[in-house]
């Protein structure tokens, strides 16, 4: 159904719930009418009786469940083409929907050919095209030799250039060192786009690792964690500091697992520099200590470490110091996943977290007295302005009518098979969650929704495009 009219009496407007009815015209919100409490019955009469037809775009939300703005996970790899065994467009976006996440962008990597040019990026959009559940966008990336590809990228649409400081874990990805960084970043700066850095420091991990592996099986997720330290992250994000200071590049940290590097990154910002960073719900749910002896499914990298770690995270999301939150979606085939066990050091590292995410980070939220509006600005607001997708992240006059419906009470236990990700491996297994994503709208056209459980999802997704898209490149359809 393509909704005109939402009614609710708790939608997330201007970082509160509040009655409201949204009115939606050609898949953004044209207006808000804000209501007083228990007002919303009177207003559906009077919708009906004013606009002739609306019963058939008009719901109705139940007053205990909340809306908010759909969320935008700007860390995603979907694999495919290349890799579509570890994830697809068509099951990656499913999940997507179903979690409450309605736009995604893309990584460059663990695709065939990676997002390194204009052609790559044609190849993954032609292999996206018509199989997207939800609105999709590509970061580019950058590796050596490239610099001169970034602009060309920058105007077809992407969002920005991922870069690693080590090995990415496939061969067709490379790392960059700190020459090739500053080149690329100053490329970059000259048009104002962003870069987006893996920041763990490669000699850090290859000390640490010949004192603590190499010599015998990690099982223990613990062991495995020393072997990329804390340091590795304190290190490399301090030198790449020091390059948004020469360069003046935009610069995002992704996946900041180490709470002993905000500090730096706090100064940093208070010194002005141009940088932000995020973090993912695994560090926000989950402590090293914890994890099961040869738990593949948790290994990621950088590490989950430990719980003192895990509250001085949601301290800095508190005070402002962590900007967003992203699932780093980065699944594999069990084969990958389990390839040396028990031993963790040869696993595929990643944590599929697309579909669980919001819920799983709204869930452990609430036990810390932190309510859901604050969630929906790490995961949807704070995201968006990140990718620079001026349409998304709130609920506004002029946005997309990108829409979730929530019920706070419900109560599921996650199970691997029961989620739509291609590879049934879930680090949240057997997890309990309170509150659930019953429903979501993109741009206006109701994906699911709590009256209608059976009907298929359609891939109405659409490409998103970065801010220095132009309307005539290569690559306009
Ligand atoms: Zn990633």
């Amino acid at each position: 159904m393509t909704l005109r009219h939402l009614i609710a009496e708790q939608v997330l407007l201007g970082g509160e719930f509040v009655p409201a009815h949204l009115e939606i015209l050609d898949g953004e919100i044209a207006r808000i009418h804000r209501l007083s409490t228990g007002e919303g019955r009177r207003r559906e009469e009077i919708v009906k009786a004013s606009d002739v037809g609306a019963g058939a775009g008009m719901t109705v939300v139940r007053p205990s469940h909340l809306v908010l703005p759909g969320n935008v996970d700007t860390h995603v790899h979907i694999n495919e083409p290349g890799r579509t065994s570890w994830e697809g467009f068509a099951t990656g976006t499913m999940a997507a929907a179903l979690g409450g996440v309605t736009s995604v962008v893309d990584m460059p990597l663990n695709s065939i050919p990676p997002t390194v040019d204009v052609e790559s990026l044609r190849i993954k959009q032609r292999a996206a095209m018509g199989q997207t559940y939800v609105d999709v966008g590509f970061w580019g990336g950058i590796i050596p030799g490239n610099t001169a590809q970034l602009r060309p990228l920058w105007e077809a649409g992407a969002f920005g250039f991922k870069c690693f400081l080590l090995p990415s874990g496939v061969d067709e990805f490379p790392p960059v060192n700190g020459e090739q960084l500053r080149e690329a970043m100053a490329e970059v700066a000259r048009f104002d786009g962003l870069v987006i850095v893996h920041a763990e420091d490669a000699e850090t991990i290859e000390r640490a690792t010949e004192v603590t592996g190499r010599r015998r099986r990690l099982s223990h997720y613990a062991d495995w964690a020393l072997t990329r330290p804390h340091d590795a992250e304190v290190a490399a994000i301090s030198d790449l500091i020091e390059a948004v200071r020469e360069t003046g590049c935009r610069t995002h940290i992704l996946h900041l697992a180490s709470a002993r590097a905000l500090d730096i990154i706090a100064a940093a910002r208070t010194e002005g520099l141009p940088l932000t960073v995020e973090t993912c719900p695994h560090y926000l749910c989950f402590e090293a200590d914890s994890i099961p002896d040869g738990a593949a499914e948790f290994k990621c990298c950088p590490p989950i470490r430990d719980s003192g770690n895990r509250e001085a995270l949601w301290d800095a999301l508190r005070e402002g110091i962590i900007d967003a939150v992203v699932s780093d979606h980065s699944p594999s085939t069990a084969e990958e996943k389990h390839r040396g066990a028990p031993d963790l050091q040869q696993a595929w590292g990643g944590i599929s977290g697309l579909q669980v995410g919001f819920s799983a980070v709204a869930h452990e939220a609430r036990l810390r007295g932190i309510g859901i509006e604050q969630v929906s600005s790490w995961m949807a607001e704070n995201t968006a302005a990140l990718a620079g997708l001026s349409r998304k992240g709130i609920i506004a006059p002029g946005r997309d009518a990108d829409l979730v419906i929530y019920d706070p009470q419900e109560t599921n236990v996650v199970s691997a098979m029961g989620l739509a990700h291609k590879n049934p491996i879930s680090a949240y297994e057997h997890y309990e969650i309170t509150g659930t994503v019953i429903g979501a709208v993109l741009r206006g056209i109701e994906l699911f929704s709590p009256r209608d459980t059976t009907s298929a999802l359609a891939p109405v997704g659409q490409f998103l495009r970065g801010a220095g898209h132009l309307e005539l490149s290569p690559m306009t359809r």
